[in-house]
C-alpha cells in the first residue's frame, strides 16, 4: 500500500502519519523532517535549504525530487508520504518514481491550522506535541526520548501565512491529478477520530 497524506500545515499530517505506520505497518516517509534533519546536521544541502525552510518557502525541486526518490526506493511498496507532493512537478516526479494507492486528504479551515500550529511543540528528534491537543505527560519534555520541546523555527506567524497561501496555491490544485484515489477527511476532529475515519475509510476501499 502506497499512500500520500495531504493537508494544509496544522492539519495533523504527520500525527496521522505516524499512527498509521503503526496501524498498516508502513514506513512513514517525512520530507519535512528530513529536511530538517539535514539543516540540523549543517550538511552541505541542509546549509542551501536552510533559509528556503525558515522562510517558509518550498526548497528547490532538484534538491527534492532526488531526496525523496531515495527516500521512496528505500521504503519500498509500504509506505506513507507526508509532505510530497506540494506543486503539479513534485506530482509528475512521483509518477515516474511509483504508483500512489490512496490519497489522504486532511481537511482543516485555515483559522484552525493558525491555532493549532501555535500550540504545537517538537523534540529534537522530530516527536511532535500540541499544548492543548496532544499535550506531552510533562510539560516541555518530549514523552519518547526526555528532550526538551520547542515551537518549530518555521511555525512562527509571518511563515504560517506564506505556507497555508503556498498549499491552496500550489498544492490543492493537484488533487485532480489523483481523482478516484482521494479520501477527505474532517481534521477538526480529535486525533484518534481522525484516525478511526481515515481506517474505515481504507478499509471500505
Ligand atoms: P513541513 O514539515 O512538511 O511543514 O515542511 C517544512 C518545510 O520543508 C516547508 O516549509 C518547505 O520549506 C520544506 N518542504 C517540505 N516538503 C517540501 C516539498 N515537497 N517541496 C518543497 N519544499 C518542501
Amino acid at each position: 500500500m502506497r499512500i500520500i497524506i495531504l493537508g494544509p500545515q496544522g492539519s495533523g499530517k504527520g500525527t496521522q502519519a505516524e499512527l498509521l505506520k503503526d496501524s498498516m505497518h508502513l514506513t512513514h516517509i517525512n520530507v519535512g523532517e528530513c529536511l530538517r534533519e539535514e539543516v540540523a546536521a549543517g550538511t552541505p544541502l541542509g546549509r542551501r535549504l536552510k533559509d528556503a525552510i525558515d522562510r517558509g518557502e518550498l526548497v528547490s525541486n532538484e534538491h527534492i525530487n532526488k531526496l525523496v526518490g531515495r527516500l521512496i526506493r528505500e521504503a519500498g511498496s509500504r509506505f506513507i508520504i507526508d509532505g510530497f507532493p506540494r506543486t503539479k512537478d513534485q506530482a509528475q516526479f512521483l509518477d515516474l518514481a511509483t504508483s500512489i494507492d490512496k490519497v489522504i486528504v486532511l481537511k482543516l479551515p485555515d483559522k484552525a491550522a493558525v491555532e493549532r500550529i501555535g500550540g504545537r511543540r517538537e523534540c529534537p528528534n522530530g516527536h511532535d506535541f500540541h499544548v492543548t491537543y496532544n499535550p506531552p505527560r510533562k510539560e516541555g519534555i518530549c514523552d519518547e526520548c526526555g528532550l526538551p520541546l520547542a515551537r518549530r523555527k518555521d511555525d512562527n506567524s509571518m511563515t504560517i501565512m506564506k505556507r497555508l497561501a503556498l498549499y491552496h496555491r500550489e498544492t490543492e490544485p493537484i488533487l485532480s491529478h489523483y481523482a478516484g484515489k482521494i479520501i477527505e477527511i474532517d481534521s477538526s476532529q480529535p486525533i484518534m477520530k481522525v484516525h478511526q475515519d481515515i481506517m474505515r475509510a481504507l478499509r471500505q476501499r
